[in-house]
């Protein structure tokens, strides 16, 4: 065997390895992952075979050798290609096997019928520098904002093979090569050092791209904690994080945020008359309607039951009590049902104002909480806000004992358990 027959097998028994060991691992990937990481499979274990055909195909007739070792080889970067594709729900092309298969058809013309093999190396190289293009396309157009470093690994390992390879043809077209030169025999060391450079997706890469699977593992286990599983909006534990950020913001740079809670008035008599499915229904609907309402200006998160947080980033109580009391008219005013039956819904909601005196966030959030006390007693299907002015006791109470709508937050009585959040 020559020395580059050497080399060829050694990368090929290391490409099959890596081959093997990640379709070891790649059961225990999740159901969406796993077609990517198929792709990702068949693209290494074509490779080594391409490789091992190079290794030990000096048997055969050698345009049938160079044909199946190239065809291989680009079929192999072609499952990569999709495997990148597959990997962001993209769906391969079946006309992407063409730069494959007119590669590998050009391979077999240029070795049997009109042997020339600068010709043969361009066709090769410029369907592998397309595969690669698209791959590193496809990889870099999704990644806006995605700060995944092993997806930018990939990428960049991608554009180091293609740079390779593309040096490579410059080199092979200048050195005047003559029909017969054979790339898998140690006459020249770039014979020796293409297998090595071709290793670098199949083992390296294979890494990148199982680290990457990890990642998106990783995130959307992330984004499952922190979303409600009925209506899909942020959960209480998202609420706490987002919430802490806007009052550090507001502490650090005197930006302001308001936040308010929204409670459905006289929810478990829902249930009881409709059941609870419906109720759950009614859940789902009251949060599109609030998540819509909101757009940019806020985010709307459920805090548990059928109660509902918005988080404002308005610095102003009129704008923020504002954008609430739209919410509570548009629920009011929404249409929801229990199969024929019409379901009146209505919300009560307490709005706060960040001030310097609150030491966290769940100290505006009392303060709501505590407007929130005052829209329930007060009537209910109206919304309140937290005063900054602390107005006497005296002239803001009703006198029976009930805490008066126009009862600043700060001297309302705290009915309800102060809660916690997060
Ligand atoms: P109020 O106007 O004072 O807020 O009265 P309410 O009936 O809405 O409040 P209460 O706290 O007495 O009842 C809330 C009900 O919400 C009780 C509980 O069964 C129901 N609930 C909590 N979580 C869910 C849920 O996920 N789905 C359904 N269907 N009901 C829920
Ligand atoms: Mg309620
Ligand atoms: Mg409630």
């Amino acid at each position: 065997m020559t020395e580059a027959g050497t080399v060829f097998t050694t990368v090929s028994v290391m490409m099959l390895a890596n081959g093997g060991v990640f379709a070891v691992v790649s059961r225990d990937l999740p159901a969406a992952l796993r077609p990517a990481a198929a792709y990702w499979q068949l693209g290494t274990m074509l490779i080594a075979a391409g490789c091992a055909v190079f290794a030990f195909g000096a048997p055969l007739p050698r345009p049938l050798m160079l044909f199946a070792a190239n065809g291989l080889m680009a079929f192999g970067l072609t499952a990569y290609y999709a495997a990148v594709q597959r990997y962001d729900g993209i769906r391969p092309r079946r006309w992407q096997l063409l730069p494959a298969a007119v590669s590998t058809a050009g391979v077999l013309w240029f070795s049997a019928i009109t042997p020339d093999f600068r010709i043969r190396v361009a066709i090769v190289s410029a369907a592998w520098l397309w595969l690669m293009a698209a791959s590193v396309a496809t990889l870099v157009r999704r990644s806006r904002g995605d700060v995944s470093l092993s997806r930018r690994i990939l990428a960049g390992l991608f554009a180091a093979v293609m740079v390779y390879l593309l040096a490579r043809l410059v080199i092979y077209l200048l050195m005047g090569l003559d029909a017969g030169f054979a790339v898998e025999s140690g006459a020249n060391w770039l014979n020796m050092l293409s297998p090595v450079v071709m290793t670098v997706l199949p083992v390296v890469g294979t890494t990148a791209f199982l680290l990457m699977c990890s990642d998106s593992l990783r995130r959307q286990l992330e984004a499952a904690a922190s979303t409600d599983y009925l209506t899909g909006l942020p959960n209480r534990r998202s609420l706490a994080r987002h919430g802490r950020k806007s009052f550090r913001e507001a502490e650090d740079r005197g930006t302001g945020f308001a936040v308010a809670i929204l409670d459905i008035d006289h929810f478990k008599a829902i249930n009881d008359s409709h059941g609870h499915d419906a109720g759950d229904q009614v859940l789902v609907d009251v949060a599109g309607h609030l998540h819509e309402q909101a757009g940019h200006a806020g985010m709307v998160a459920r805090s548990g039951g059928e109660e509902f947080v918005v988080l404002l980033e308005s610095p102003h109580h009129i704008a923020a009590t504002d954008i609430v009391e739209r919410m509570r008219l548009a629920i009011e005013r929404a249409r929801f049902s229990a199969g024929p039956a019409r379901i009146p819904i209505t919300l009560s909601a307490g709005v706060a104002l960040y001030r310097p005196a609150d030491r966290s966030f769940e100290d505006t959030l009392r303060r709501a909480d505590q407007a929130l006390y005052a829209a329930k007693t007060g009537g209910r299907n109206r919304v309140e806000t937290a005063r900054f002015a602390v107005v006497p006791a005296k002239t803001a109470s009703t006198g029976d004992g009930t805490p008066s709508r126009h009862m600043p937050a700060a001297e309302i009585p705290s009915a309800r358990p102060a809660r916690r959040v997060g």
